[in-house]
């Protein structure tokens, strides 16, 4: 059984002690787990973690100045937008983060850092879609994919980040108009994961679908997953004025942290090399740190030119994705 602590099981003091950083954490404790461990060997600093499944800036609010959480982790730009909006975070000033994250990945007011990201992708059938036949994100709304495409509800976080992208790039109305060219492609209602749509392509469902890059090292890991994965190739698309939709998974500081040096000096760590190596081993994740390599089985996907956008623009359009999903009633 994945050992996971429940709210109720953690032991967070809420006195700060010179040796300790409490973190909430939305990642998964297989995957931070290495990256405390080396941090404590590196620093003889202790790391507190509460794994937490929702409700993380609930928590933060409701608990205040008595908070014991120094810094959070999480994934989506989204999740660290709202934290910010909500005004549970502080800026930090450093000049590693500064130096090791690029300015893309990290928020221009310094409120939260990009530690990963993850390529938000196409894949493609390998029976059915020749090599080639989808290069950009625009194409997707081309009718000749109709009835071809699977992806999983607009709702979700990664497809309104996508559909944040596409407003930057393309304007409002030509994103609804994308929008609703998708929608029109679909061979199914929005439903299910990002695998779900792959196990579609496998089952002859559809031809394409849309899916973060490390879900196909999670189905290459999985023995049932592992022939949905080998149904498809991996592809980049990119918007015809720009690269490859980025996400990030991050950190930030609570604006309440007890222990705020070693809280910077978490932050930090997870930006060295030491960390970004471990990270890049861990999740089929990219490290933000351009002087780490990805793991030898995510570059064997490909290489690729990530879109520049500031993921905080992304951030801020939200709102607007969203706005643009009802009007086109995506999953409708
Ligand atoms: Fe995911």
């Amino acid at each position: 059984m994945r050992f996971a602590l429940t709210t109720a099981a953690v032991l967070l003091s809420t006195v700060a002690t010179a040796d300790e950083v409490n973190v909430y954490s939305y990642r998964e404790p297989e995957l931070i787990q290495p990256l405390t461990d080396a941090f404590t060997a590196e620093t003889g600093i202790a790391v507190n973690v509460a794994f937490l499944k929702k409700g993380m800036v609930e928590r933060l609010l409701a608990e205040g100045r008595r908070s014991p959480a120094d810094v959070i982790l999480t994934v989506d730009i989204s999740r660290l937008t709202e934290a910010v909006d909500a005004g549970v975070t502080q800026p930090v000033t450093s000049e590693i983060l500064n130096a090791n994250i690029p300015a893309e990945y990290r928020d221009p007011d310094n409120q939260w850092f990009g530690v990963t990201t993850r390529a938000r992708l196409v894949y493609a059938s390998k029976n059915r879609v020749a090599d080639g036949e989808v290069t950009t994100y625009e194409d997707l709304a081309d009718p000749k994919w109709k009835g071809r495409i699977c992806t999983r509800s607009g709702m979700h976080a990664y497809t309104l980040a996508l559909t944040a992208a596409v407003v930057e790039h393309l304007g409002e109305d030509a994103a609804k108009s994308w929008l609703e060219g998708v929608k029109s492609n679909l061979a199914r209602k929005p439903q299910g994961n990002d695998r779900a749509q792959v196990k579609a392509i496998w089952a002859g469902e559809c031809d394409i679908s849309i899916g973060n890059n490390y879900y196909f090292g999670k189905m290459l890991q999985d023995d049932e997953q592992t022939e949905w994965a080998n149904s498809v190739n991996v592809v980049f698309p990119t918007f015809e004025n720009g690269g490859t939709h980025v996400n990030v998974s991050g950190v930030a500081m609570t604006k309440s942290a007890p222990n705020k040096e070693n809280a910077l000096k978490l932050m930090e760590f997870l930006a060295s090399p030491t960390a970004q190596a471990i990270y890049a081993e861990a999740n089929f994740e990219y490290p933000v740190d351009p002087n780490t390599p990805a793991s030898d089985l995510v570059q064997s996907w490909g290489e690729f030119i990530a879109d520049d956008v500031n993921l905080a623009t992304l951030g801020a359009l939200r709102p607007t994705a969203l706005k643009l999903m009802e009007e086109v009633d995506f999953d409708g």
